[in-house]
């Protein structure tokens, strides 16, 4: 296995653009690094199976990896599959490109009660309602349309009565490019076969490929909450199965007995059956349908948790009011899965470490990386005297962040705050008039705070990992990363740390994978929210004595910005004069 730093390219802030590229960059200028990476890429393609884009927001990764991708595909008859993670990048990226969309079944369902089942339940309530005969959409007439967005495919479904999804397919055999979520990569077999195509022919580009890669490092292969098991129990009792229904009683009993407080065990499996579960649900499904309900059931998603489950045991989960219990996975082979038998890869991200991506895959990754585009309009300064490791979180520490807050709000500058947990943000904002995040958050409630947070001048404080550290843009001056967002000791992380021991071959390597730099990672994508592109302008303090050791793993892009000289915690006063209004 190889183990060593792997190959990599230095991208050049101005080149040339080559000639054979041009045709597929459709802007009339290049941005800074635009050029050396769509010219490296196409190059690296010849000689490299997997090729890691390490490149900030803003950058015009999209237009520059499909101008080097697309040339190179049509010059071998290969096809492109773009994954990206939500719905609407993959308008954006369609917008872009001219990729046929794909989206999910349940976005495009025009049926009044099918489109508004739970994703869990939706697939097998579509199946039964289309087999029953049962969708005024299904079949339809579905005629091959160019569309971009998911309004455009739900218009003509409406006009034709015909499912929108089956009308999306039909563009499927003629596409020579696709864009579709990393959700597809569950069903890759079904799209393929659609597409009519294999990995062979395709290169398999990752947009926003840290998601994959901290997916599998989660292990969570599945997940189903107690709830749902009440909820299937109580299925079962209404359609005569008495036997199941007390089973499913029994295990909720056994679990919520086995978890009182926050934190994850291994349980056993309390559940019945696959096989039991699948032909009672199916009853229940009919039953329901011919009842004139939805045919939606719980029993059903209990089935297929069982069988991703696959005879392991589950890990029982208890984040406050939720309690629910997940199906595990083995991180190198979700990682294979997804990397494995495509003719070419590429990964992009801000974050991705492509020597953990060659370490897992056991093959070569070639690394093009870019440094920040737009000049000095970000800075960043690690401020020492202060840590947020489990055993430094005492009162003294408590004092500390609350007086670095008051501060902040003191320099009247649009800031932003990040700290590792909601524990820790409540206790060091109690009483201060700022902005916080809330644990368990409504999207309402997000949405009304980014707008308080987007007009008032109150600093806002949010948590790593959080419904504000991701996706989401919040323009600010300053940035404070309080203490680094290292994953807990729990049973998970020590599961994850044994199996990335067994094949990386040391602790301190699986250390650096399995916790570090996942941990830096979300500490860099909680900043990005403030600097999204030249127009921001911000300076991110790095809270934290241990971000100075660490500072060499961040990439290339952001640690050319981190100023060598750290400031000491009783400076920051004196410092954040320099950033008055
Ligand atoms: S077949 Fe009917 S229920 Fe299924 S996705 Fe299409 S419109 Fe919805």
């Amino acid at each position: 296995m190889r183990q060593g730093r792997v190959k990599t390219i230095d991208l050049k802030e101005e080149e040339e653009l080559s000639e054979n590229v041009k045709k597929h960059f459709k802007h009339q200028y290049t941005r800074p690094y635009q050029s050396d990476l769509i010219n490296q890429l196409y190059t690296t393609l010849a000689s490299s199976k997997h090729v890691v884009v390490e490149a900030p927001t803003g950058l015009g990764k999209t237009s520059a990896v499909w101008a080097a991708v697309r040339t190179y595909a049509l010059e071998k008859k290969l096809k492109v599959l773009w994954l990206t993670r939500t719905a609407s990048q993959v308008r954006q990226v369609s917008a872009e490109t001219g990729a046929t969309p794909v989206y999910g079944r349940r976005l495009l369902c025009l049926h009044e009660v099918i489109s508004r089942i739970d994703q869990r339940r939706f697939n097998m309530a579509c199946r039964a309602t289309r087999s029953a005969g049962r969708c005024p959409y299904y079949p339809g007439r579905p005629k091959a349309i160019k569309a971009t967005t998911v309004s455009e495919l739900k218009d003509a479904g409406r006009k034709t009565m015909t499912c929108p999804y089956e009308i999306q397919l039909l563009s499927l055999p003629a596409s020579t490019a696709l864009v579709a979520t990393h959700r597809q990569l569950g069903l890759i077999g079904w799209l393929l076969a659609k597409w009519r195509a294999g990995r062979e022919n395709i290169i398999l580009v990752l947009d926003e490929g840290q998601h994959v890669v901290q997916d599998a490092l989660t292990m969570v292969k599945d997940s189903i909450s107690i709830k749902t098991v009440q909820k299937a129990a109580l299925e079962a009792v209404k359609y005569g199965f008495k036997d199941i229904a007390n089973r499913l009683e029994e295990a909720v009993e056994y679990y919520e007995g086995l978890l009182p407080a926050d934190g994850e065990m291994e349980a056993d499996d309390r559940l019945p059956d696959y096989e039991d579960l699948t032909v009672v649900g199916e009853e229940a499904q009919e039953k329901k349908l011919r009842e004139n309900y939805a045919p939606a059931s719980h029993l059903l998603s209990l089935a297929d948790f069982k069988a991703s489950l696959a005879g392991r045991k589950p890990l029982l989960v208890r984040e406050g009011k939720s309690l629910r219990l997940e199906a595990t996975a083995d991180p190198q082979e979700a990682l294979q899965r997804v990397y494995h038998g495509w003719v070419k890869t590429v990964t992009m991200s801000a974050t991705v470490s492509a020597e953990f991506l060659e370490t897992i895959l056991g093959e070569e990754v070639t690394l093009l990386r870019a440094g920040w585009p737009y000049g000095n309009n970000l800075r960043a300064k690690i401020v020492t005297g202060l840590t947020t490791k489990y055993e430094a979180r005492n009162e003294q520490l408590a004092d500390d962040i609350r007086w670095t807050i008051y501060l902040v709000n003191d320099t009247g500058k649009k800031s932003l705050v990040f700290m590792p947990s909601f524990e820790m943000l409540e206790v060091t904002t109690n009483g201060l008039d700022i902005l916080r995040e809330g644990k368990g958050m409504s999207q309402e409630d997000v949405d009304r705070l980014v707008s308080e947070f987007n007009s008032s001048e109150k600093p806002l404080v949010a948590v790593y990992n959080g419904r504000l550290s991701e996706g989401i843009d919040l323009s600010a001056n300053l940035v404070l990363l309080i203490g680094i967002p290292f994953s807990p000791p729990t049973t998970r992380t020590a599961k994850l740390l044994k199996r990335l021991t067994e094949i990386v071959g040391l602790e301190d390597r699986a250390r650096l994978y399995g916790v570090i730099l996942p941990g830096l990672w979300s500490a860099l994508q909680a900043a990005g929210r403030a600097i999204r592109g030249p127009e921001d302008s911000a300076t991110v303090y790095l809270l934290d004595s241990r971000y100075r050791k660490l500072m060499r793993l961040f990439p290339r892009w952001f640690r050319e910005k981190i100023e060598e000289r750290p400031v000491r915690l009783e400076d920051l006063p004196i410092e954040l004069e320099g950033v008055r209004p």
